[in-house]
């Protein structure tokens, strides 16, 4: 395998972005709360509700008293809003099996609600500088088409963490950069559909561009369209719930004008078996 790490490193301190989660002194809990933010949501979007949440929810502690209420109210529009519900439990797991610090074991992290094997390795290794491979969908992209010679990543996972294993330089510092270096680098070169190889600091040892660029599959599942679907349901429902602060609404109150009424009570039934709404004697609220 080609040395990949040195200009992957090289060039990410001259081109990485200026994002809050990069910056000295975030800290693991301001790096917890980006990462499940980031999980299904665009940067751009995240940042501003970032520091709104962490502004009024400074510590894990902080949260964990709130109502989970509360944090899907805060939530607003990221959108998969169960993981406004899940940080908020992972907030009192934390406070109560860890003293309110956020773990650093990758194996205690997985134990939180929420948190699976990339944001287990990314709080690992960009809030506490330890060793592992952090493998997202950017960083997938980059190791299948650098590394494997394909053009999309294929299915397995796994495969992909233990190519980034042997990317990493045995620095443990430099393994971090080289980590965030690989995400950053898909993010804005290596993209799915546009890939600027005349940019990229990869360009000479690149597997898939050495070969021609073939078309060698596209196995990703694809994102259902919003529009209509029982998606959008949902987020008209606690949109309506988010806004009424004061009291419950009765059932017929909640998107009661909703043009398919059998996608309305789907979209409210599947909020109440995912908790994040309650139904109390027919009235709707979100979780106290
Ligand atoms: S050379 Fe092109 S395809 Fe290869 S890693 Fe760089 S941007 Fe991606």
């Amino acid at each position: 395998m080609p040395d990949l790490a040195l200009p992957l490193a090289a060039w990410y301190r001259d081109n990485a972005r200026d994002l809050p989660w990069r910056r000295a002194g975030f800290g693991a809990w301001g790096t917890l709360v980006s990462e499940f933010m980031l999980q299904q949501t665009p940067v751009s979007r995240v940042v501003p509700l970032l520091e709104a949440w962490l502004a009024r929810w400074p510590t894990p502690g902080a949260l964990a008293t709130a109502a989970p209420a509360d944090a899907v109210r805060q939530w607003a529009n990221l959108g998969y809003p169960r993981r406004a519900l899940w940080l908020h439990r992972a907030a009192v797991e934390i406070r109560d099996r860890h003293s309110g610090v956020v773990p650093r074991d990758v194996d205690d992290l997985l134990a939180l609600t929420g948190i699976g094997d990339y944001t287990a390795r990314a709080v690992a290794v960009f809030a506490y500088g330890d060793r592992h491979p952090v493998v997202d969908t950017n960083t997938r992209r980059v190791i299948a088409r650098a590394v494997q010679g394909r053009s999309q990543p294929g299915p397995a996972a796994k495969r992909d963490l233990v190519d980034m294993a042997a990317l990493l330089p045995d620095d443990v510092a430099e393994s971090a950069v080289v980590n965030a270096a690989a995400m950053e680098l898909g993010a804005v070169v290596c993209t799915a559909r546009s890939p600027r190889c005349e940019v990229c600091p990869l360009a000479d040892r690149c597997a898939w561009r050495a070969a021609g660029y073939p078309d060698t599959g596209d196995t990703r599942t694809k994102q259902a369209r919003y529009e209509g679907s029982d998606r959008q349901a949902r987020g008209a429902v606690l949109k309506v719930l988010r806004a009424a602060t004061t009291h419950d609404l009765a059932a017929d109150e909640v998107i009661g004008d909703w043009a398919d009424p059998t996608q309305r009570d789907r979209a409210i039934d599947s909020l109440i078996a995912d908790g994040l709404v309650e139904a109390i004697d027919g009235r709707l609220r979100l979780p106290r």
